[in-house]
């Protein structure tokens, strides 16, 4: 890996026509990806058969020490891509760490651990999360301990890293998931401040859902010939969920309209989106003011309050979401069927992964997005970028679900 630059400055924000790179391979199965014999175990112990078609691709090149650039859209099995690539790459004679994982938000980084842990089931794998809002001794000494593999948010993790308690001399694979969000305004300079610190001769492993022309004109900054797996804008389709907008005029009316709705929501599970944590708290508020049972998640909530909603909703004993975008980025909960956009996402990119959501690995969905008479421009921009259609819902919607 090349340290051109090394820094964030000067960057091209030209576009560029990308493709998946010509020398890509497709294996078919996870057989004949020659993976040990203790990680295959653990893969189909998971329950996975079929590689999916962007693991079919990527986890060979990530394998052989290739940099590499992911894209697919949400839910066709990143995670598990670069989580296999991880485990294979892993000496676990070695009680040192090797890779660093970092990712946007704290779900996310606990969730890749969860599945390096139960892929890696049979290989004695020591993975550690490694994230702001818990204990800062507890941490410390786990990291002493030894762990082969250090999930993480930037923050947290260059903390340790300062301190010399994640020592870095071992890393050989850096991991960033949610690229577009990881290297935006907010967290660019944690990056490369984490970055500064790992051996020269890093691979770097970018995945994302979705990747805009001047995050990848950002990655020649601290990636070498990387291999690229993309999916087309084109491609990126909001496949197999049905998407509707409810006409409310004004503000005032969305509450109404999401009370009618309310039986249709406890169907299954449903996570609905608002902008802002204020009007999170605000609708929840509301909500339970009118007897409806709903829960709720942001990022301003304590760790651990966050970690026992989270439960409640994976395991179903919450049917009712309410949330920011904090639980848009790639947070696995396969039951969600139906979102609702109490409020219109602020650009494009949300959209998709927040809808996407509930199309996981071919799971149908429904999306009912509220829209006031000056959203329906966005709305026609978002139909428009996506190709795709966003009727009026209809009466009988709760049978669509
Ligand atoms: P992404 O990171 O792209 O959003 P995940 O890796 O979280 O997707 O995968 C989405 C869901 O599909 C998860 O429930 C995961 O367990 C499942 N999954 C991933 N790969 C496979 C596979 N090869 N076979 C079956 N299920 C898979």
């Amino acid at each position: 890996m090349s340290r051109r630059g090394g820094g964030p400055q000067g960057e091209d924000l030209s576009n560029v026509e990308f493709e998946t790179s010509e020398d890509v391979e497709v294996i078919p199965t996870f057989h004949s990806m020659q993976l040990k014999e203790e990680l295959l175990r653990g893969i189909y112990a998971y329950g996975f058969e079929k590689p999916s078609a962007i693991q079919q691709r990527s986890i060979i090149p990530i394998v052989k020490g290739r940099d590499v650039i992911a894209q697919a859209q949400s839910g066709t099995g990143k995670t598990a891509t670069f989580s296999i690539a991880i485990l294979q790459q892993l000496d676990t004679t070695l009680r040192e760490t090797q890779v660093l994982c970092l990712s946007p938000t704290r779900e996310l980084a606990v969730q890749i651990q969860k599945v390096i842990l139960a892929l890696g089931d049979f290989m004695n794998v020591q993975c550690h999360v490694c994230i702001g809002g818990t204990n800062l001794g507890e941490d410390i000494r786990k990291l002493d301990y030894g762990q082969h593999i250090v999930s993480g948010t930037p923050g947290r993790v260059y903390d340790m890293i300062k301190r010399r308690v994640l020592r870095t001399r071992a890393i050989k694979m850096l991991v960033l998931d949610e690229a577009d969000e990881m290297l935006n305004k907010g967290f660019k300079e944690q990056i490369y401040d984490v970055y500064r610190y790992l051996p020269p001769a890093t691979q770097v492993v970018l995945i994302s859902a979705t990747l805009p022309h001047e995050i990848l004109e950002m990655t020649s900054k601290f990636m070498t010939d990387p291999i690229r797996i993309l999916v087309k804008r084109d491609e990126l389709t909001l496949e197999g969920i049905k998407q509707f907008f409810v006409a409310v005029e004004r503000e005032e009316w969305k509450f109404d309209t999401l009370c009618d709705l309310y039986d249709t929501l406890t169907i299954t599970q449903a996570v609905i989106f608002c902008n802002t944590k204020r009007k999170v708290d605000w609708l929840t508020e509301k909500m339970r003011e009118a007897n409806f049972t709903v829960s709720s998640m942001h990022g301003d909530m304590p760790q651990k309050e966050r970690d026992d909603i989270m439960k409640d909703f994976r395991s179903g004993q919450s049917r009712v979401l309410i949330t920011t975008d904090v639980w848009a980025r790639g947070i696995d909960v396969q039951q969600v069927s139906l979102v609702i956009n109490y409020d219109l996402p602020n650009n494009r990119e949300l959209y998709i992964h927040r809808i996407g959501r509930s199309g996981r690995f071919g799971r149908k969905g429904v999306a009912i997005n509220f829209v006031k008479s000056d959203d329906i421009r966005i709305l026609r921009d978002i139909e428009q970028y996506y190709s795709t259609q966003i009727d009026e819902m209809p009466m009988n919607v709760a049978d669509l679900i």
